[in-house]
């Protein structure tokens, strides 16, 4: 089967920028994860790889009002503590993928 993804089934590859870094990541998320586009959003994703957990929101990719890029930062590997930080900094986060 011709695959030029490195990510193993069921998965795809994130590409955010890293908040604090400035890197761009490349992080196997589950392949129905929801990752919004080209409106303020806010969601919690899961490297399946290593299992770190990040908030990831929206990203203006330099164009005026364009969201189509993502930023993520670490937060806790408790996912439900994740959400609560979100909700403290974002309002209720969108649907998370387990
Ligand atoms: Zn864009």
């Amino acid at each position: 089967m011709a695959n030029q993804s490195t990510s193993p089934a069921g998965t795809r590859i994130f590409t955010p920028v890293h908040k604090r870094t400035g890197v761009r990541l490349r992080i196997p998320v589950r392949s129905d994860t929801q990752i919004p586009r080209g409106r303020r959003w806010q969601t919690v994703i899961r490297d399946v790889r290593t299992g770190q957990v990040y908030r990831a929101w929206n990203k203006s990719c330099g164009l005026p009002e364009c969201m189509c890029d993502a930023y993520v930062e670490e937060c806790s590997d408790r996912i439900q503590q994740c959400r609560d930080d979100l909700k403290e900094d974002f309002g209720e986060p969108d649907d998370l993928q387990e």
